[in-house]
């Protein structure tokens, strides 16, 4: 049935009304009032199908409502929410050794989202080291609290802000040297995404990563990776940092790590630990967000959705590479993190898409982001690409 994508009924009207008025703006949303999903499709309270290339931004990996993740919420929920970390539970203990298990890390931190991981791994840092201050990279992003601010390179998310935690201290992405080059007696820590998510799904050369490890060996220097957008599956291995070898000192995750229920934590390896007191949340690894994070990891292995993401990955990445859409220059990326680079701006594309049943958007303003569910098929796929290749 072919369905209009272009109105939008009194319903949605009066949602979108509602929040004019009662939500602070500071989101640049699409008209569509999503309603429920299903693997790799979303719908509208029209009853409109849409293929999800944005996935909550990197978030719903194993697919939107999976019945296991359902399943275990409620479950959990049934039993106990929320208690003190003041207390063990056994959902808690069992994720902190799944997730030592699949980063190859020693100990865990429990937080709730990829800003806090951010805050804990700078703090981390500076508790770790004695010393304060950070190196991060050009077109990077940690996030928007004051502490990961700090490290967020785009001058227009840091100017209203200041003064931060620290100045600008940004060095090229890709250029080691200019990292060996900015270390002082006061460095804590460097920070990278092993691939750049906001910044433009911008993949760095195979060595990068292993000549920024040497640098801050020699330096005595912390290398912390964040790993919050590219963790989970999303790049084709379980975190980017496998695909290119290197180890960091502590690794920061959230997004996909509870398959949409909001989570986020921090790995770090022995020696690398917080002393009793320093650190804390309140809701920071509640028995329902481990449960979801068990769940959702128990999804990952079961339907082998890393080897899923590298296949559907090099199958989108091919299929995309031949796009005659207007200004369309390469295609970026690895698995399922997928950047579409064009010569000009690309919000019509984004909008095109919508019209034609596809949720993309934007990661800077001329790359497309492509970060659909690990569980999207081929037939969904070439769907996208031909909405695209109409545009
Ligand atoms: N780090 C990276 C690499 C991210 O992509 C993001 C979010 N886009 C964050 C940190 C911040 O995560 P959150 O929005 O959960 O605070």
């Amino acid at each position: 049935m072919q369905q209009d994508y272009t109105s939008s009924s009194s319903e949605s009207k009066s949602i979108f009304d509602k929040d004019s008025k009662y939500v602070m703006q500071t989101y640049g949303r699409q008209p569509v009032v999503l309603e429920s999903g299903k693997g790799s499709l979303v719908y509208d309270i029209e009853g409109r199908e849409y293929v999800d290339c944005v996935a909550g931004i990197a978030v719903n990996n194993i697919g939107h409502c999976h019945p296991y993740l359902t399943e275990a919420i409620k479950k959990q929920a049934e039993k106990l929410i929320h208690v003190s970390n003041l207390y063990y539970t056994e959902p808690q203990a069992e994720l902190a050794e799944q997730l030592v298990n699949v980063t190859g890390m020693d100990r865990v931190f429990f937080c709730n989202s990829g800003t806090e991981a951010v805050e804990a791994a700078m703090k981390l840092a500076r508790a770790t080291t004695k010393k304060t201050d950070f190196i991060a990279v050009e077109h990077s992003f940690h996030g928007r609290t004051m502490g990961a601010l700090s490290l967020t390179y785009k001058d227009i998310y840091r100017a209203p802000f200041k003064p931060l935690v620290q100045e600008e201290k940004f060095v090229p992405f890709n250029d080691a040297q200019a990292i060996a080059d900015s270390i002082t007696p006061n460095t804590a820590a460097v920070i990278v995404e092993p691939i750049q998510g906001e910044g433009g799904i911008n993949v760095p050369s195979q060595d990068y990563l292993k000549e920024v490890r040497k640098i801050c060996d020699e330096n005595e220097v912390l290398l912390i990776f964040d790993e919050v957008q590219t963790g989970f599956g999303r790049t084709g291995t379980w975190f980017c940092k496998e695909y290119f070898g290197v180890e960091p000192d502590i690794m920061t995750m959230a997004k996909a790590i509870g398959g949409g229920f909001p989570m986020g934590a921090i790995a770090a390896r022995e020696g690398v630990a917080f002393n009793r007191g320093e650190h804390a949340a309140t809701f920071g690894g509640s028995p329902l967000a481990c449960a979801a994070a068990l769940a959702s990891i128990d999804v990952i292995r079961e339907e082998n959705l890393i080897q899923r993401s590298k296949e559907m990955g090099e199958y989108f990445r091919g299929e995309l590479s031949k796009l005659t859409t207007d200004g369309f220059v390469e295609v970026r990326g690895k698995g399922l993190m997928i950047g579409v680079q064009f010569d000009r701006k690309c919000a019509d594309l984004v909008e095109h898409g919508r019209r034609n049943g596809v949720l993309l958007n934007c990661t800077s303003e001329t790359v497309l982001r492509i970060a659909p569910p690990l569980v999207i098929t081929k037939e969904q796929i070439d769907r996208v690409v031909s909405v695209l290749e109409q545009a």
